[in-house]
């Protein structure tokens, strides 16, 4: 018998002989009680019964990590298939792949509900409970067509996806089996924590013309506390969801009539995003930027010399054209398509909603002759923005089809990138620190070292790239170099948000650009009298207004902190009596640009506070006798924890305090409780 060498992840080389086993050989190295679900050789996922017929190296991967949850999320997804085959005998399983969160199998057969995903998922954990091994089955064409030549779906995939005379892999436990290329669990146990969740229908490969299917929905997790933990987390995210928040704290709406994916910031809501623009605004303006309004629309000439006409034209909503123009090309017969061919090849002109606010800065910029003495000059705008996104895309705030970004551009000098774009990163940190949100992490496109793709000199990349990475490293927290993922016109900068929950967020970005500037042949005097091409860099940090405050409702789970709380002070009275200190205390505050609302109505305290929570304020400010008399107040938490008989002068002075600080979170009440309702 042959021996093999295998490479350990430490580094250490086994001996072995040729046959041994993925589960033998990290048996071997790690012990009986390894985790380990499947394996890598030579950095392939493969099932732990892999036999080694040649040296390699080997992994284990555990089922904790993004691989192994994989694994066992698509294992689960085969398991549910047998449970539902062995319960509903006519049922055809179609395809069942793993997802972000858990898995799902889609099955020809007759509706289902809710109510019957139990015995479903009763049958699988006893099914689990078996523990039967599931085992990987190489097949010829012929073998496999007779095992499936029952269910028209897998024979479907057989024909399109496999090659005329080529086998493949199914994977069996018990007598169940399925179509698959693996790698899968061992054996049955490892699926014990399973979770259906929903059950929807969906078409036969995704295809409206097609066969409707079930979908059923499904969570899997190694261990009972990860389920938990899981379940938890949704049930959360449910809470926290900003569509829901958004209309219990009437704080945005949006409406079929305006049109889908378009915002309309209600009074709260709007409250929220001018808090945040004046507060980015301070810091811009201490970064020495300069505000400018441009307008929504743009000629299309605009777009064609920019590159966004006609090539994007997919993601944007159709150009408008002239009213006169439009009813000559009509009265001459013209049709929808030649009229797009007329547009793309700039026979006629017309107007587009603008997809970015780059070209009208660039023209700003181009408006006077410039000299390096001007450079860096830094445009900002809350610029408002249209792209055509695809209608089962849109959701809430986070995907819309108008938004307004806190864009900037900065014209700058090749010298100039690295300072500029670390005060880009100061910005980010500044306010991601004030929000609290301290989980994030950057990510550094670079250009793929392969690729001919990319515009302007190999020199200034490396220096671009070299600023890009020594700012990301600039804000000490966790950052990636991902090569390939730089634009053809410059390197960038993405910032990725993780909430309380775990779930990870994409808000912004800083862009350099060596492009723009050369389309628009852009320039500047040099100090030695000659002109140069300056570079652009574009920065919109946070996104767009619309999909920061989404992440920042679920983030703050609609109790913000006291300076972007829409009404920050609900006075609530106790009874008729004290209408008149009420309305004093609500002045005062006024004064003071407190933003408060009053309840002086008859119900009595208990439902006032009750009702007064939903819209969570900072604080309700509940008067009665004694406050009316001693002029002070009583204040009653979002927790419910309540301190009394605070000197009236003292609350205004605390509270400005509080807004002027931007503390992250109410602080005028001594926290009483261990935990938070
Ligand atoms: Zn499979
Ligand atoms: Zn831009």
């Amino acid at each position: 018998m042959s021996m093999i060498n295998v490479t350990l992840p430490d580094g250490t080389i086994n001996e072995y002989a040729e046959g041994i086993t993925c589960a033998e050989v990290i048996t071997d190295a790690l012990g009986r009680k390894h985790g380990c679900l499947a394996a890598f050789v030579d950095g392939v996922e493969k099932d732990m019964s892999t036999k080694l017929s040649s040296s390699c190296s080997v992994k284990g991967i555990l089922s904790v990590s993004e691989e192994g949850i994989h694994i066992l999320r698509h294992s689960a997804a085969h398991l549910l298939a047998q449970a539902v085959t062995e319960l509903y005998p006519g049922a055809l399983p179609t395809i069942g792949p793993a997802i972000e969160r858990g898995f799902y199998y889609d099955f020809k057969m007759d509706p289902i509900t809710e109510a019957d995903l139990k015995a479903i998922q009763k049958k699988m954990q006893f099914l689990a409970k078996q523990n039967a091994v599931v085992e990987r089955i190489e097949l010829n064409e012929e073998d496999l067509k007779s095992h499936f030549e029952h269910n028209p779906y897998k024979m479907e995939i057989i024909n399109d996806k496999l090659e005329d005379g080529a086998g493949s892999t199914i994977y069996k436990q018990g007598e169940w089996y399925d179509l698959c290329l693996g790698p899968h669990v061992p054996n049955l146990s490892r699926l014990m924590f399973v979770k259906l969740t929903s059950v929807s229908s969906a078409y036969w490969r995704g295809d409206q013309e097609r066969e409707q299917l079930v979908r059923i929905y499904g969570l899997v997790e190694p261990t009972k506390d990860a389920l938990q933990a899981t379940l938890k987390n949704i049930e959360e995210a449910k809470k926290r969801d900003h569509r829901k928040l958004g209309k219990d704290l009437q704080l945005f709406h949006i409406d079929e009539e305006v049109g889908q994916g378009l915002i309309l910031w209600t009074p709260r809501g709007s409250i929220i995003r001018q808090e945040l623009q004046d507060f980015i605004s301070f810091h811009l303006r201490r970064q020495g930027y300069s505000q400018v309004f441009t307008p929504h629309v743009g000629k299309l000439d605009l777009y064609r010399t920019s590159g966004h006409f006609p090539y994007y034209q997919e993601s944007q909503y159709p150009p408008l054209v002239e009213k006169d123009l439009m009813k000559k090309l009509a009265d001459e017969g013209c049709s929808c398509s030649e009229l797009a061919n007329l547009m793309k090849s700039g026979d006629i002109d017309g107007y587009m909603l603008k997809p970015m606010n780059c070209p009208h800065h660039v023209k700003i910029y181009s408006s006077q002759a410039r000299s390096y003495r001007d450079l860096p000059l830094r445009l900002a705008e809350f610029g408002t923005v249209y792209r055509w996104e695809q209608s089962g895309e849109i959701s809430g705030m986070t995907r819309v089809r108008g938004f307004t970004q806190d864009d900037a551009h900065l014209f700058v000098t090749e010298e100039q990138i690295a300072e500029e774009v670390l005060g880009c990163i100061e910005l980010v940190q500044i306010i991601f620190n004030k929000l609290g949100m301290t989980d994030y992490r950057v990510r550094v496109g670079l250009r793929d070292p392969d690729s001919d793709k990319y515009v302007g000199q190999p020199e200034a990349w490396d220096k671009a790239e070299d600023a890009c990475r020594s700012a990301a490293q600039s804000l000490g927290v966790e950052w990636t170099e991902e090569e390939g993922e730089a634009a053809f016109y410059g390197p960038k900068i993405d910032f990725v948000v993780r909430d309380v929950i775990g779930r990870e967020w994409q808000l912004g970005t800083v862009q350099v650009d060596y492009n723009l500037p050369e389309r628009f042949d852009l320039s500047y005097k040099g100090n030695d009298g000659e002109m140069h091409r300056p570079v652009m860099i574009h920065r919109a940090p946070f996104g767009s207004m619309e999909r920061f405050v989404g992440v920042l409702i679920e983030h703050f789970a609609g109790k913000f902190p006291t300076w972007l709380t829409p009404t920050q002070c609900h006075i609530i009275t106790i009874s008729e009596k004290h209408k008149q200190y009420a309305q004093e205390v609500a002045d005062l505050l006024k004064e003071k640009e407190i933003r408060v609302l009053i309840d002086d109505g008859d119900d009595t305290i208990g439902k006032k506070i009750r009702t007064h929570r939903k819209m969570q304020p900072a604080y309700m400010v509940i008067l009665g006798e004694g406050e009316a008399e001693n002029r002070t107040v009583s204040l009653r938490a979002r927790n419910g924890d309540q301190v009394s008989d605070l000197p009236l002068d003292q609350f205004i002075e605390d509270l400005m305090a509080e807004i002027s600080n931007k503390e992250s979170q109410p602080c005028l009440v001594p926290s009483q409780q261990q935990s938070e309702d």
